[in-house]
C-alpha cells in the first residue's frame, strides 16, 4: 500500500496539470517539477513543446497518448523503477481526466512506486465551481457519446441524480446534445454552458436549456465547452 510523502522517493510518476487556456495557470510548482524531470511524457510533443518553451523548461519529451498507452506506460514505469522521474503532462488540464495517463498511473500503483500529484487547472471543477449549480454533489460524465441515441441512453440513466452533471463536450456536437438534454430532461432544467474558461472569449451561459437549444443549432459555435446540468427541480 502507498502512503504518506511520496515525493522524496528517488523515481516517481508526477502528473502535472498545465493550462487549459491562460498560460499564467501554469503554477510555479508545475514548472520547477516539469525542469527537475528526467523526462516528460506528453499528449502531443508539439504542443507541450511550446509550453516548456514558454516556461524555459528543456527537457526530453516522450509521446503518450490513447493510441500507445498500452505499451508505453509499462515502459515509463520500468524508468521509474530504476530511479527516473518522469513528469506526466496532457495538451490542457489535469492529466488523466478525459486525457491519458490512467494506464500509468495504474502500473506505479501495481508496482507500489509513488506517484505525485502537481495539481492545477481543470475544466470540469473550474466550470461547476462558478456554474451557480450546486457543488455539494455532482456527477462526472465526462464525453458523451457520440451518437444520439447512446447520449440519451446515458442521461435518462441520471435523470434523477440528486445533484449536477458535469460533461465534457466539443463544438461539434455541442448543439445536439443540449438538444438531448433538453428532451430527456425537460425544457425547465437549469444548465451552465461554459465556454473557453480562461481564454479570451470566456463565456458563461446560465439559464433554462429551453433557452439555449435553439440559439445553439442556428450558429456555429466555436470554442472548447464543459455543461453543467443542474439536478431535476432546482431553480437559480
Ligand atoms: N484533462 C482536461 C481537464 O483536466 O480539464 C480535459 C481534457 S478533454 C480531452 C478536453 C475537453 O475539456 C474539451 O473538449 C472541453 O470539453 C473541456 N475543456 C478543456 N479546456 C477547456 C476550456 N478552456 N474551456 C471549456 N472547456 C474546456
Amino acid at each position: 500500500m502507498n502512503s504518506g510523502d511520496e515525493s522524496s522517493a528517488t523515481g516517481s510518476l508526477y502528473l502535472v496539470a498545465t493550462p487549459i487556456g491562460n498560460l499564467g495557470d501554469c503554477s510555479p510548482r508545475a514548472k520547477e517539477t516539469l525542469a527537475t524531470c528526467d523526462l516528460i511524457a506528453c499528449e502531443d510533443t508539439r504542443v507541450t513543446a511550446k509550453l516548456l518553451f514558454h516556461l524555459g523548461v528543456k527537457v526530453p519529451t516522450t509521446s503518450y497518448r490513447e493510441e500507445n498507452e498500452r505499451r508505453k506506460a509499462p515502459e515509463l514505469v520500468d524508468r521509474i523503477e530504476r530511479g527516473e522521474k518522469i513528469g506526466l503532462v496532457s495538451d490542457a488540464g489535469f492529466p488523466a481526466i478525459s486525457d491519458p495517463g490512467f494506464r500509468v498511473v495504474r502500473e506505479c500503483r501495481r508496482r507500489n512506486l509513488p506517484v505525485v500529484p502537481v495539481p492545477g487547472p481543470n475544466a470540469a471543477i473550474t466550470a461547476l465551481a462558478v456554474s451557480g449549480l450546486p457543488t455539494d454533489k455532482f456527477l462526472y460524465l465526462g464525453f458523451l457519446p457520440n451518437k444520439s441515441a447512446g447520449r440519451c441512453r446515458v442521461l435518462e440513466q441520471w435523470n434523477d441524480f440528486p445533484g449536477s452533471l458535469v460533461i465534457y463536450e466539443s463544438k461539434y456536437r455541442v448543439a445536439k446534445a443540449l438538444a438531448d438534454i433538453e428532451n430527456v430532461f425537460g425544457p425547465a432544467r437549469i444548465i451552465c454552458i461554459a465556454r473557453e474558461i480562461t481564454k479570451m472569449h470566456e463565456t458563461f451561459y446560465i439559464g433554462k436549456i429551453t433557452d439555449f437549444t435553439i440559439p445553439f443549432a442556428e450558429k456555429k459555435v466555436k470554442g472548447e465547452f464543459v455543461l453543467i446540468v443542474g439536478p431535476a427541480g432546482y431553480v437559480l
